[in-house]
């Protein structure tokens, strides 16, 4: 199939014709886009977070192709996007007053809720679950097209199953193109990790995957306690280890985020971390491979999370074979979401200096 690209970005200045022209041509792609999803068919879209790939969430027809289009483990349950908190009615008629002060206080933005949902919703979006999962983005051009196709959009990372998740359209271009319908060109995206996935479905809320909204915020709006998925504390591949609880969100236990090289991970004092990585860096270009240092920093986290993704990607462009990349500190809770993709992306190989 041919991928269409179309063009949703706005030129930075220029005069008032351009701008109208380019504002037409938004327009016109956010129709094409909106056409092609009531199709049933499925185009990537821009968020703050990462890429999404949009199919109707109610029509399982749509959710299949966006499994296939991925080679995502059917099991694996989408995130719907609305753009209208009045979008929740077809989707759970379980909000309560907790999730209500929440997408206060976070939406449009990172935060996704886990409801009970409703018999309208498939299976085939959920993963056989009796919950959905439900985020608002903070994306202009895909809330239009979310209002403009009147849609509930399913979007999973727009990404193959398993690598890093794409920060950039270019990234969803090299991973998707001719399998799916569409890619709406946008800018890069702003946070670059995942949203927070919070289940509401039980009497404490429960973070199931850390993002950039963190517990503590999420805290200080709910008054109350909020809970971690003991799961997220598994340093470890499960199947190493028989009796370690099983993640909560099934998506969670997958292997994940990984380039094509080997990673590993340095964690320990700032300094003595940067003079073992040059000292490995050395030792693997006298044994002849390509090897790149990722060197995150404590005091700019969200450059850390901006930027991950799209540099291990990066390695894999340059057929870098050897990572070596720095820790960042996961007693903040930031640094913790982004510690749970780097514990991923390098197989859980962490080396204490
Ligand atoms: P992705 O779409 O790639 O960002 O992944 C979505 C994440 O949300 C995966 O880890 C899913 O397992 C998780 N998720 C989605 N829906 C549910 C649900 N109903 N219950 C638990 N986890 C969910
Ligand atoms: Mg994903």
């Amino acid at each position: 199939m041919e991928t269409k690209l179309l063009d949703v970005r706005l030129p930075e200045g220029g005069s008032p014709e351009e701008l109208e022209a380019a504002r037409t041509r938004v327009q016109a792609s956010i129709a094409e886009a909106s056409e092609i999803l009531k199709r049933g068919g499925l185009v990537a879209f821009p968020t703050e977070t990462v890429y999404g790939l949009g199919g109707d969430a109610l029509n399982p027809d749509a959710a299949r192709k966006i499994y296939a289009a991925k080679g995502r483990p059917s099991d694996n349950p989408l995130i719907v996007h609305i753009a209208d908190e009045r979008q929740l009615d077809v989707l759970t008629d379980k909000v309560s007053d907790t999730a209500k002060k929440l997408m206060k206080a976070f939406w449009p933005g990172p935060l996704t809720m886990i409801f009970d949902k409703l018999p309208g919703v498939p299976d085939g979006t959920t993963g056989g679950l009796q919950t959905v999962a439900v985020r608002m983005p903070d994306d202009p051009v895909t809330l239009a097209l979310i209002r403009e196709s009147g849609l509930c959009i399913a979007g999973p990372s727009a990404n193959l199953s398993g690598g890093p998740s794409p920060t950039s359209w270019t990234h969803v271009y090299q991973d998707l193109d001719g399998r799916i319908d569409g890619i709406l060109q946008s800018g890069e995206s702003r946070v670059g990790i995942e949203s927070t996935v919070l289940d509401l479905t039980g009497e404490v809320p429960m973070v199931l995957r850390p993002g950039w909204i963190t517990p503590e915020q999420i805290a200080e709006i709910t008054g109350g306690k909020v809970e971690m998925d003991p799961a997220l504390f598994v340093n470890r591949q499960r199947d190493e280890a028989a009796g370690d609880p099983a993640p909560k969100a099934p998506g969670m236990k997958y292997k994940h985020y990984a380039p094509k090289g080997e990673m590993i991970i340095l964690q320990g004092e700032q300094e003595a971390v940067r003079r073992e990585a040059e000292r490995i860096y050395k030792e693997k270009i006298a044994e002849g491979k390509k090897v790149e240092k990722l060197l995150f920093s404590d005091e700019n986290l969200a450059e850390a999370a901006h930027t991950l993704f799209a540099e291990l990607r990066r390695c894999d462009e340059e057929n870098v074979e050897f990572i070596v990349a720095s820790a960042v500190e996961a007693s903040d809770s930031v640094g913790f979401a982004i510690m749970n993709r780097m514990l991923k992306s390098a197989g859980y190989h962490v080396v204490r200096v």
